[in-house]
């Protein structure tokens, strides 16, 4: 059936401005690292797709390494783009990412500029498109000299083959640098994208965003929800088609009786704000206005639906922010 997008779909989406750059992102950007590899409907990953982009979430995020098996993510997004989006490409940002192992040797794996040019040009033609609005290194590398990786991020840009760059997974001082040297370069840094929620503080004891506001760069967390543990999958009990049962990356053991105590709690605070779990966490982890986006997963069109009317409710009381520390911090 042909798609006709929503016509008023910016009508209720935020968008934020990344750092001190020209582009704005949605409030919430869909991730594609679960739920789009080859085991999953493909209808379903259509359908989702298609009710983001109705719902004015204009940002996907990708990577070479997304699936299972790495590469179908993106082999699969390009599909739905060729069928469904590909007169609205220039109403998307599409990002990927290398830095994580994608292929056997020393030149696919870390920080190269061989590794960085040669994945890109594979992503590119597994997703159909000239060029991604953002590339970024996916992980430190501790052996590649920072410059290299660098240099290599702004040939990208030069080339055309994207048009801006990001870090993913750097530490608040790598990352100044990291902007330093781009900044040399002429190609600012636009982004960061680390991980953050109401359970993983890191980005906070880093002092990350004060690093990231001072480069101009914007941020984007990734797995806001804590990979699901963060919404109403798990309160009583762990369902087959969940994450904990059909991913690696989430174990049972995730879910030990302390955060499961945790999670009713903070599920009672958000009822009493009247939102759903899932959608105060959300909310919490937009409330400084310097965090551009977040990256949602969702394995349906109902979670994705949830997730995006966080965006109602955003607001919070000191007592309730104080409330949510009290719960989760030791
Ligand atoms: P989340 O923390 O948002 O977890 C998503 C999962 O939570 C879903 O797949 C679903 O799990 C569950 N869920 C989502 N919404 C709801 C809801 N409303 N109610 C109940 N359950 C819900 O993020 P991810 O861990 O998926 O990461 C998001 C994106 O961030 C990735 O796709 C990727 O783009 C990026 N990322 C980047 C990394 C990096 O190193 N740069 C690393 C990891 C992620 P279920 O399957 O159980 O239904």
């Amino acid at each position: 059936v042909t798609y006709f997008p929503a016509a008023d779909r910016y009508r209720d989406m935020i968008y934020r401005r990344a750092g001190r750059s020209g582009l704005k992102l949605p409030a919430i950007s869909l991730g594609l690292w679960h739920n789009f590899g080859d085991s999953r409907p493909v209808d379903r990953q259509r359908a989702i797709v298609r009710r983001a982009f109705d719902l004015g979430v204009t940002h996907f995020d990708l990577a070479n390494n997304y699936g299972p098996p790495p590469g179908s993510a993106e082999t699969n997004f390009g599909a739905i783009l060729n069928t469904d989006l590909k007169h609205h490409r220039d109403e998307l940002v599409i990002s990927s990412k290398a830095g994580y192992t994608m292929w056997d040797g020393p030149y696919g794996d870390w920080g190269s500029r061989k590794y960085l040019v040669s994945s890109l040009d594979q992503s590119l033609k597994r997703m159909g498109l000239d060029y991604v609005d953002v590339f970024y290194h996916h992980r430190p590398d501790p052996e590649t000299p920072l410059e290299e990786t660098m240099t290599a991020l702004d040939a990208i840009v030069r080339s055309g083959k994207a048009l801006y760059v990001g870090i993913s997974n750097y530490r608040s001082e790598q990352a100044a640098q990291a902007a330093d040297l781009l900044r040399e370069l002429g190609t600012p840094l636009l982004i960061h994208q680390p991980s953050y929620s109401i359970l993983n503080r890191w980005i906070e004891h880093d002092r990350l965003l004060d690093t990231l506001e001072a480069a101009g760069a914007g941020c984007i967390a990734f797995s806001p929800l804590q990979q699901g543990l963060l919404t109403d999958r798990y309160l009583t009990g762990i369902p087959e088609d969940s994450r904990i049962r059909t991913s690696v990356f989430l174990n049972e053991s995730a879910l030990d009786n302390q955060t499961l105590a945790r999670l009713h709690t903070l599920d009672d605070i958000a009822k009493r704000r009247g939102q759903s779990l899932a959608q105060m966490a959300l909310a919490w982890a937009l409330r400084d206005e310097r965090m551009t986006s977040l990256i949602i997963g969702a394995s349906s069109v109902e979670q994705l639906e949830n997730n995006v009317a966080a965006l109602g409710r955003i607001g919070f009381d000191q007592s309730e922010l104080d409330e949510i520390d009290a719960t989760v911090l030791d």
